[in-house]
């Protein structure tokens, strides 16, 4: 597909497009389905992508002495390293996108409000922030529309969320037609 036709926009591949989830499942989005004739998706699962099969245990983010990690708790798996690396490395090389739709309160997808805790057994989350790609996705992209799938269902987001997209996009366009 000519990608100077639509919108791109990279999404979480479980939003409906795979049982990608810890847990094998899907997740559906009204938002994102009637997107998909207007939309030239790219799908993303980070989390498969640095080898976590599915079903896989979940993994959390930790916060220690000021750091940010990315464990899975019951295999004692550190999947920060492996996790920036990808998302360095997908994120550079991401040629044309116009805005971005992730998983809420994913600590690989969201983008805010991820629980964050102290460690890795049965202890109260002490604090809350971004995932690892949702948080380089802000970093990288402020200028991008970028919203989590639960942001959306509220009108006026969705609505912001929308006109900004097909902005960039128009923009785009207009650049490429120009240059
Ligand atoms: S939230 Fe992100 S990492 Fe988790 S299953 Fe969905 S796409 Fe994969």
């Amino acid at each position: 597909m000519d990608i100077s036709e639509k919108p791109v926009v990279v999404v979480s591949k479980c939003l409906g497009f795979a049982p990608c989830r810890w847990n094998g499942l899907t997740i559906h989005s009204a938002l994102v389905e009637g997107l998909k004739a207007e939309v030239h998706f790219v799908t993303l699962c980070p989390e498969i992508e640095i080898g976590l099969g599915v079903p896989r245990d979940p993994i959390r983010l930790i916060k220690q002495k000021g750091e940010i990690k990315l464990v899975q708790p019951a295999t004692g798996r550190d999947c920060t390293q492996a996790m920036e690396d990808f998302v360095n490395s997908y994120l550079s090389g991401l040629e044309t996108v116009d805005g971005f739709i992730l998983k809420e309160k994913s600590p690989s997808c969201g983008t805010r409000r991820v629980k964050i805790y102290p460690g890795p057994g049965q202890v109260p989350l002490t604090d809350r922030g971004a995932g690892f790609l949702g948080g380089a996705v802000m970093e990288k992209f402020p200028h991008l529309p970028i919203e989590d799938e639960g942001r959306l269902n509220n009108d006026k987001i969705r609505e912001q969320f929308l006109t900004r997209l097909f902005a960039v996009f128009r923009f785009r366009k207009r650049r490429k037609a120009f240059s």
